[in-house]
């Protein structure tokens, strides 16, 4: 392969190296044509000069914790996690924060805490996600019920695009004389039309708190467009180099409740009632879950619930309790400290999952769905029924304030028919979503995964204007292409290539020794080490860092 002239960091196409980056989260596993790893900001823009030159795709990649599919592709996968190392700088009186794109959550919101502030959308992937991951799938978490997304949280983004020109988009409007040629394209060819077809635009999509899927074409046109246009674009626009978030203060008394519920039909009047006290979080995990759990959580769970909720207030808790009567049990007040014992439940699932035997696999193939907060009940039994119908075990657990759950199938990947039922069960479970008025989406964005599905949710026009705005802003295409945009033929349900999976017969053969270490990365939850140390390189193509002339 042609190697980019002048990269300072490491560019590799040995076999190795192209197979740790064939994975990340969820279901896919692509093997790239090479990995770059550049040191800095020029270095990305001599490497999507290079790659817009040579007509390669680019893969943006922060830590790989996304679980659509949109950190992996056939190009060559851009390892972020060196380039943006800009340390956290806190501004304690205005409330703000600045870092660069490869900065965990952990990392800012640890900086933010020496001022007794945060950054509230808490995904729980926080320790190892980068700040740029988390604006470029518009990530949450279980605050988000109080708090949001962290669109809601971003005041300004910096990015380099297609033409490796820098640019930055805050609440502004642009100085016309300060735009780059992607937003002078966007301007010019797009935008006027979006605007007129701004109310059909809008008219269809899901009607639900949280949403990540398509692109923000539409709704912030009157200000701050180009920002909200990145956040959620998912490195198919451009890629972020820079964030700077809104911060809050940290909370001075904090209580939970156990909220034990008999039936799915108590789950909406439960979230209902609580309502008025503004809970910060109120997180579900269903009988599927709780199934799951039990030996491990030991007495703190009930025996008999459809479903528990795990509520938190900013302030005294009792009230919560009054609120419920009638309706929920309400088995166990908490106030910090103990209620680090709450949380714990939330957590239990990940390492019993991690630990099922070799020939069982966790897979996200319909795990971000979001409702209508009022249907969410009625979803989850519709989840569980066509899980049930298509041979998985599955187990679903979120964010019941949002209308939001998750949900892990279980899968005998030695079955041959195991594609097979994914397919189904994600054709089936997707018509669902969208039957409900939801979103396939909540917060992991549509990367490869749900990309071809895009139409069924926000119908042709929408998707007609997405082709239009990634032309405007990539016109060579080259920036994460069938992520969030699928191709023209992949349209519609029936897509889950069975030669781009983890599972499958027809799964790309990867080398024995880093398909062990990426399985490990699965099962402990590693996603913050850097891919390249977990397995040596081949002697012979060790990571280059010397300028290479053309
Ligand atoms: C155990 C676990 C728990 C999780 N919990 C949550 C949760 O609570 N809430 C939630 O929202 N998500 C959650 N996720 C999903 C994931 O952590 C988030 O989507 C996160 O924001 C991805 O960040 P990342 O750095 O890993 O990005 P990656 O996975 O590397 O990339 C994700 C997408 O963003 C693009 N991208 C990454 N960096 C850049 C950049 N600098 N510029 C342009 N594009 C870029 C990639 O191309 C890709 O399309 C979880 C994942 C795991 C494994």
């Amino acid at each position: 392969m042609y190697v980019p002239p002048r990269l300072r960091g490491a560019f590799r196409t040995d076999e190795t190296a192209r197979a740790l980056y064939a994975e990340g989260a969820g279901i896919f596993r692509i093997v790239p044509a090479a990995v770059a790893v550049p040191a800095d900001l020029e270095d990305v823009r001599c490497l999507v000069r290079w790659a817009a030159e040579t007509g390669t795709p680019v893969v943006p990649r922060g830590a790989g914790s996304g679980m659509a599919g949109g950190n992996v592709g056939p190009g060559v996968v851009v390892d972020l996690t060196r380039a943006f190392r800009e340390p956290p700088t806190i501004d304690p009186v205005a409330r703000r924060a600045r870092a660069g794109a490869s900065v965990t959550y952990r990392e800012l919101n640890a900086a933010a805490a020496g001022y007794g502030l945060r950054l509230p959308p808490d995904p729980s992937s926080g320790a190892f996600c980068t700040i740029g991951g988390m604006v470029s799938t518009n990530a949450a978490g279980a605050r988000s019920l109080k708090y949001g997304a962290i669109r809601d949280w971003v005041d300004a983004v910096e990015f380099v695009t297609a033409d490796a020109e820098p640019g930055r988009a805050g609440e502004a409007a642009p100085a016309a004389d300060s735009l780059t040629a992607a937003e002078r394209r966007f301007f010019s060819d797009v935008a006027p039309d979006i605007r007129r077809h701004r109310a059909q635009l809008e008219a269809r999509g899901p009607s639900t708190l949280k949403n990540s899927s398509g692109y923000d074409l539409s709704r912030h046109a009157d200000e701050a467009w180009i920002r909200n246009l990145l956040i959620g674009s998912e490195g198919t626009l451009a890629i972020v180099s820079a964030v700077e978030v809104r911060l809050a203060p940290l909370p001075e008394e904090l209580s939970t409740l156990l909220v034990t519920l008999r039936s799915l039909g108590d789950v909406a009047p439960a979230v209902d009632a609580l309502g008025p006290l503004a809970p910060s979080a109120v997180e579900l995990l269903d009988r599927t879950y709780l199934d799951r759990v039990r030996a491990a959580a030991g007495s703190r769970l009930p025996s008999d619930a459809e479903a528990v909720l795990l509520v938190e207030l900013e302030g005294e808790g009792r009230v919560a309790a009054d609120r419920l009567h009638g309706i929920a049990e309400c088995t166990l007040l908490a106030a910090d400290p103990s209620a680090g014992t709450l949380w714990e439940l939330r957590h239990l699932a990940s390492p019993i999952l991690a630990a099922l035997p070799d020939h069982m696999r966790s897979l996200q193939v319909v795990e971000d769905g979001c409702v209508p907060r009022a249907r969410l009940g009625e979803y989850i039994a519709q989840l569980r029924d066509i899980a049930t119908r298509c041979g998985f075990e599955v187990v679903i657990f979120g964010h019941a304030g949002d209308g939001h759950v998750h949900a892990n199938l279980l899968a005998d990947v030695t079955r041959a028919d195991v594609v097979e039922r994914l397919r189904q069960c994600l054709d089936a479970v997707t018509a669902v979503q969208v039957g409900l008025a939801g979103t396939m989406a909540g917060e992991h964005g549509d990367g490869r995964l749900r990309a071809p599905y895009l139409d069924v949710l926000y119908g042709p026009l929408f998707v007609e204007y997405c082709r239009r705005v990634k032309a405007a802003w990539d016109p060579g295409q080259i920036l994460n292409p069938g992520v969030k945009i699928a191709p023209a033929d992949a349209l519609g349900a029936g897509s889950l290539p069975p030669d781009a999976l983890k599972v499958g017969s027809r799964a790309p053969a990867l080398p024995a020794e880093v398909a062990a270490a990426l399985r490990r990365v699965e099962r402990e939850a590693s996603w913050g080490a850097f891919r390249l140390d977990l397995a040596p390189a081949p002697a012979a193509s060790a990571p280059r860092r010397t300028p290479v002339e053309p």
